[in-house]
């Protein structure tokens, strides 16, 4: 069996091949022990870890195993599933909404990271708990998807009341910033959980799309687990990434690029 795996701060991602075929788990960061002992019991594996929390893993392992530098495995991969879905982009932007967001981009088989933002995924489970006390990663966009934001953002739109505003009034002129003192009390998980994926949503594609400028490509690739089962955060990414001018495409199994780029070294 041919295994890679991505440790991340919150999730390991793992891909490996058997009998010729492809496949994909992930489990908490919570449970390194247990992936640990799943690889220790497995026959003559070739093993090969990346992400932050590699050096762990690495550590609670009684067989060999290769490591690879985070970035580079996940352009790999990156690479990988492109192939796969038959897409032939060769420069292009890679935004990963992991529990933080990194921003790379992609030129003559080469990647360069542009920057990044500390809003991510980890802020949308940590924001909405705060603000709802809902811990479940799958009830929080459960209920975020039933939500309306407009309550509580405000857009270029009410600013500009009764004028053509110089930017589309379409726009979030402030996240959370309605006037909302006076509705506070009142507002639903619903409301506040959609919020918080919108303010994460509009930040990393707004990042994402000033740092394309330094990219000859507006193509902007988003993966990462944030989007597991996230269907408003993909729809707040996406319209807003093409709003501001550039062209989203959200990677098929994008959360496991790095997983499948450290496989695929090997
Ligand atoms: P990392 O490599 O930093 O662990 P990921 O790409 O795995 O990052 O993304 C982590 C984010 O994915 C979390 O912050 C959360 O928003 C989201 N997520 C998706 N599924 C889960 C889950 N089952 N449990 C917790 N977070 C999840």
């Amino acid at each position: 069996m041919i295994v890679g795996i991505d440790a991340g701060g919150t999730l390991i991602k793992v891909a490996y091949t058997e009998n010729g075929s492809l496949h994909f788990t992930k489990y908490p960061i919570a449970e390194i022990e247990r992936v640990a002992t799943w690889i220790n019991e497995l026959e003559n594996p070739v093993i090969c870890v990346t992400g932050g929390k590699s050096g762990v893993l690495r550590s609670l392992l009684n067989k060999n195993s290769k490591e690879m530098v985070e970035f580079e495995a996940t352009h790999r991969g990156v690479q990988f599933l492109l192939d796969r879905m038959g897409r032939a982009e060769d420069v292009y932007v890679v935004t990963n909404v992991g529990t933080g967001t990194s921003i790379h981009c992609i030129q003559n088989n080469m990647q360069e990271r542009l920057g990044g933002t500390g809003v991510g995924g980890g802020t949308l489970v940590g924001l909405s708990h705060l603000l709802t006390g809902v811990t479940d990663y799958e009830e929080i966009v459960e209920l975020a998807s039933k939500g309306s934001r407009d309550r509580i953002d405000l857009k270029v739109k009410h600013i500009y009341e009764g004028k053509k505003p110089p930017i589309p009034g379409e726009l979030t002129a402030s996240n959370f910033g309605n006037d909302l003192f006076a509705v506070a009390g009142e507002l639903s998980k619903e409301e506040l959980l959609s919020t918080v994926v919108g303010l994460v949503g509009e930040t990393v594609s707004t990042v994402s799309v000033l740092a394309a400028r330094q990219c000859s490509s507006s193509t902007i690739i988003y993966i990462g687990s944030s989007f597991i089962h996230n269907s408003l955060l993909k729809e707040v990414v996406e319209s807003y990434t093409i709003l501001r001018g550039a062209t989203p495409l959200f990677l098929e199994n994008g959360e496991f690029s790095g997983a499948v780029g450290a496989m695929i070294s090997l």
